[in-house]
């Protein structure tokens, strides 16, 4: 079989994966395996923008007091810290490599958006498409970069291990089969989140959480699993499911209306609109529940319609499409399961607890989010620690030895896939989401324990993507619950009722 050989070996094209490869470049040769084309990632889908404390107003210090607020006391103070002070440097390297970011026409000084949770003005954005314009700059940056080689539709199904290191991986390269690529100094793993174990998402097709459970396979610990962050606010259309309306529409102003048409919000946080995630989406939860509808609505009616269009031109115009005017209608949004804090443990340079293995981006754990993500600090994240990745990894001691061999890919039929999939996602959305229950995780770990065993008994089939990526589904759920029922108290994103009831007593 053959084999490709860089000195390192990125897993994943969004900005963690292909920040590393451009900083790793410096150094050494650098394969890039993305499952498919390099764009497609959360990465590309980022609205709102990337904060950095920028603005005169703004220090570091009240980026980190944000972000400390947030995580809920759970968060690693070096970790937030680094995270924070690198920010402003981290902005400039993008915009040198050619992302556009908004200014002020006044003074040519970087517009600053606000979101929820942060005391001052500080995301850097380009419109509402922050993500595809970063995701644009950094792969045309890569496919200038003559050492770095991107192999697109290429699926990983293993990470190899050798003399107790990680030295490479396994990949299903479409229209060619299996082949092993060696990273001799290093591997980073960059597959960003797990979406799709929830019914209801605003990730991408590719967020199937593929990392998790391949680190996991070869012993890397996790941690934080059960704090996954819900966004309150996604359209709730039957033509355009999960679609996003960023926080930053409630930053400009717009409020949240129950079906009677009041603005619950005075009822659950004097934030309002502007309280963490979590708290919206909670209110949201309960609000929904207590009127027995499918969903609340954003109200930007009172807005000026070219505020709108100009600010958020995608969203304007996404909605336009499926006749929603915003700047006369109400939008019907519900919360969908959006960004994973937990994952991968890693160290203030992106080291996993497995020799040679880096993790930066979504599926990592840095520590940085605690038990809450302030918003927009994910693409931060997954910049900052990338580039510290391919630091660290430069030190690394090349790996000399042969190549390992992959072991056989083993597929179900694709029916049954889909079949064991969606009993995932059902499984999840119901018990695992907003609002959890002793009762409701263990009937959840007892199903996906089910459906592990049934995926196991279906026979062999040939390679389908979207059937080698349920096993990942399944592993990485499984995590989520029992990470969710080791935890014996509510904090951050993780909210169980029955603990609640049982600290009133
Ligand atoms: C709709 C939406 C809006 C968002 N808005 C914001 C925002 O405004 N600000 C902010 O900071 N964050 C935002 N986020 C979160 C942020 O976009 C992500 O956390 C971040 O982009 C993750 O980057 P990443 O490089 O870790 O992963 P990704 O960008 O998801 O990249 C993962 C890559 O890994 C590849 N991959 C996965 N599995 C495999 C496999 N088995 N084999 C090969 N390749 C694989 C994928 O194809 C993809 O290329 C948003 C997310 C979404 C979905």
């Amino acid at each position: 079989m053959a084999t490709r050989e860089f000195d390192f070996l990125v897993l994943g094209s969004g900005l963690a994966g292909l920040s590393f490869a451009l900083e790793a470049a410096k150094s050494g040769t650098v394969g890039v395996l993305t499952k498919a084309q390099a764009e497609e990632s959360n990465t590309g889908y980022a609205q709102g923008g990337i904060a950095a404390a920028v603005g005169e107003a703004d220090s570091w210090e009240l980026h980190e007091r944000d972000t400390l607020i947030a995580g809920a006391g759970l968060n690693d103070v070096d970790a937030v810290r680094f995270l924070v002070r690198q920010a402003p440097e981290a902005i400039e390297w993008l915009r040198g490599l050619g992302a556009r970011f908004d200014v002020r026409p006044e003074d040519n000084t970087l517009a600053l958006g606000r979101e929820g949770g942060h005391s001052r003005s500080r995301i850097v954005h380009h419109a509402d498409n922050t993500g595809w314009e970063i995701e644009r700059a950094v792969v045309e940056a890569v496919r200038k970069t003559p050492n770095i080689t991107v192999y697109e539709h290429t699926f990983v199904t293993e990470l190899l291990m050798a003399d107790g290191r990680c030295v490479g991986a396994a990949g299903m390269v479409e229209g060619v089969g299996l082949r092993t690529f060696l990273g001799r100094r290093a591997v980073m793993l960059a597959t960003g989140g797990c979406g799709k174990i929830y019914s209801h998402t605003t990730n991408p097709r590719v967020a199937t959480g593929d990392g998790y459970a391949l680190a996991k396979r070869i012993g890397a610990q996790l941690r934080n699993m059960e704090f996954m962050q819900f966004h309150p606010t996604t359209l709730y259309h039957p033509q355009m499911r999960s679609f996003l309306i960023s926080e930053a529409v409630r930053g400009a102003g717009a409020t949240l209306r129950n079906h009677h048409g009041r603005r619950f919000m005075y009822d659950y946080d004097e934030r309002l609109e502007l309280a963490p995630r979590d708290v919206v989406a909670r209110a949201i939860d309960s609000e929904m529940k207590r009127l027995q509808t499918w969903c609340v609505y954003l109200d930007t009616t009172h807005l000026k319609k070219e505020l709108l269009e100009e600010r958020f031109p995608m969203i304007y115009n996404s909605l336009k499409k499926v006749d929603l005017e915003i700047h006369k209608d109400w939008i019907p949004v519900v919360p969908a399961q959006h960004y994973s804090c937990g994952g991968v443990v890693t160290d203030l340079r992106a080291r996993t607890t497995v020799p040679g293995l880096y993790a930066a981006g979504e599926v990592a754990c840095t520590g940085v989010h605690g038990g809450n993500r302030l918003a927009s600090n994910s693409l931060l994240e997954a910049l900052v620690f990338g580039r510290a990745g391919a630091a660290a990894a430069a030190e690394e001691e090349p790996y000399k030895g042969p190549a390992p061999d992959p072991a056989p890919v083993r597929c179900v039929p694709e029916a049954q896939a889909v079949r064991i999939r969606h009993g995932v996602q059902r499984t999840m959305t119901d018990h695992v989401g907003i609002v959890r229950t002793n009762a409701g995780l263990a009937q959840a770990l007892g199903r996906l324990e089910e459906l592990r065993a049934d995926y196991e008994r279906q026979p062999a089939a040939e390679f389908s993507v979207y059937a080698a990526e349920t096993p990942n589904i399944l592993e990485t759920a499984l995590e989520v619950v029992r990470a969710a029922i080791a935890r014996k108290e509510n904090v951050g994103l993780h909210y169980n009722k029955d603990l609640l009831s049982d600290d009133s007593r």
